[in-house]
């Protein structure tokens, strides 16, 4: 019997067995989305290939996936302290186009990109612009739970309400009352954060709605909180996100949230550790940013960025280099290479063996790179039945992601002059005529190709 599936919950910071909330075979996580003032980077797609894989190894297991995921369209403001300025008016600025215009542009290309990281589609893919009814509700809610205060710039949450606030991050609340800066202005505490922000006095945003409160915009916490549980309840199975997201993102969501329902939102808190670039954090702001456009254009396919994130543990930093996207590229080609070379026969059944073996690595808190060394373990093993080979693949193909099954190697084109020898190599052979036939096949193997006959004729490859 293989082991059951175990995830690091960071609530607990502990690894736990996972079983769903409902108790049957639906397992419903919401991992936050892309915000989309800009292009995502290759780092951001790392914690989105890594909520992927979790999703796959949760099917693996049996389960039904409901994957919700937000568009964060509003209120992301360029510090995580609630001031400057929001990151969608800045980047309608930078682009000369609106916040709107951007908004769809970005979504657009964000998705374009989970198709060619083989990324499965949220089941549900809300935007904070089209849940601003959700938020005023929530709001609503925890100001009649006694948790908000008014100042001139917005509606915020008194964090000092809440006993167990910071829990997720083990934030040291006294260290940070104790460190207070001026910045903290109007806030009465260090971690007190906005709910809803007004439009400043006399400037007209692009983005700004009504409310109880004044005319302004929400927070960006509260949109993770009102729109995963207006889709997946008050406590559900899994949410996720980048590590970036635990000491303030996460543990704002779940503060929101206990304070209108007295839950922590969900059972589990998965979170993606970053790719770093020469030891940093790959950010939009610093430093060198990575589309997967640029990996495209530098000639690698985005699986095998794919499977460079699969070679490393999801809970560990990844230093993206060079070197290291080659290797990985190389490692790509030669799988899809094996495989393709494997006799496909649908009758054949995967190896029970390594099913189990590749069970015990993926359940195992999603350890993918030892589950990458079963996988070629089995491919090594020239002893093996082939076909049984391929089948077991073929499944494991179902949790890596990398479309074996879709690769075929390129054909390069054959010259005019090749055709033409081999046509009259297979004119020879007809007419048994067996000497012109192989000093023709000879022709075309110094040309640098090959003949291969076939019941239905004969088919041409370069040996290159
Ligand atoms: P954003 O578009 O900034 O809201 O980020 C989208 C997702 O990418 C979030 O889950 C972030 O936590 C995550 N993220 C941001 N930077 C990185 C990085 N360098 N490596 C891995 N994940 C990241
Ligand atoms: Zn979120």
């Amino acid at each position: 019997m293989p082991i059951p599936l175990t995830l690091y919950d960071n609530y607990a910071r502990a690894l736990r067995k996972f079983e769903p909330l409902g108790g049957g075979d639906r397992v419903d996580i919401y991992t936050c989305g892309p915000t989309v003032y800009d292009y995502q980077h290759i780092g951001n797609y790392r914690t989105f290939l890594f909520e992927d894989t979790l999703r796959r190894v949760l099917e693996w297991n049996g389960y039904r996936v409901t994957h919700v995921m937000n568009v964060t369209d509003v209120g992301h403001l360029v510090s995580d302290a609630d001031t400057g300025e929001d990151k969608m008016e800045k980047g309608a600025r930078r682009t000369g186009k609106s916040a709107w215009e951007i908004a769809a542009l970005y979504t657009d290309a964000f998705l374009a990109d989970l198709k060619l990281l083989n990324i499965e589609a949220p089941t549900i893919l809300c935007r904070a612009t089209d849940h601003i009814a959700d938020q005023i509700a929530f709001i609503t809610d925890i100001e009649k739970n006694g948790y908000t205060y008014r100042t001139s710039d917005g509606i915020y949450f008194d964090t000092s309400k809440q006993a167990d606030y910071g829990h997720l991050a083990r934030l040291d609340i006294e260290g940070l009352e104790a460190g207070k800066r001026v910045e903290v202005g109007e806030k009465r505490h260090p971690t007190d954060f906005a709910l809803w922000k007004f439009s400043p006095a006399g400037e007209k945003r692009q983005m700004e709605w009504d409310s109880p409160w004044g005319r302004g915009f929400p927070g960006w916490h509260i949109e993770c909180s009102a729109m995963a549980q207006r889709y997946l309840g008050d406590f559900f199975d899994i949410h996720c996100g980048g590590e970036d997201h635990i000491p303030v993102h996460h543990t704002n969501e779940i503060a929101q949230t206990e304070a209108r329902v007295g839950t922590h939102l969900a059972n589990f808190w998965m979170h993606g550790y970053f790719l770093l670039v020469k030891d940093a954090k790959m950010a939009k702001s610093a430093g060198e940013f990575l589309r997967l456009q640029s990996l495209i254009e530098r000639g690698y396919d985005p699986l095998a960025y794919r499977y460079l994130c699969l070679t490393g543990h999801y809970r560990s930093q990844l230093n993206f280099t060079w070197e290291a996207q080659d290797a990985a590229a190389t490692g790509l080609a030669r799988m899809r290479q094996a495989f393709f070379a494997l006799p496909d026969e649908p009758a054949a059944q995967p190896n029970a063996e390594f099913i189990e073996r590749f069970t015990d690595c993926v359940n195992d808190d999603l350890n993918m790179p030892r589950a990458l060394a079963v996988a070629w373990e089995l491919l090594r093993g020239d002893a093996r039945d082939p076909a049984q080979a391929k089948a077991t693949l073929k499944h494991f193909d179902r949790v890596f992601g990398l479309a074996l099954a879709q690769w075929k190697p390129e054909e390069t084109a054959i010259p005019d002059a090749i055709k033409a020898l081999a046509d009259a190599r297979a004119a020879a052979r007809n007419a048994k005529n067996w000497a012109e036939a192989d000093r023709l096949r000879k022709e075309i193997a110094a040309a640098g190709f090959e003949v291969e006959d076939r019941a239905d004729g004969y088919s041409l490859k370069s040996r290159g």
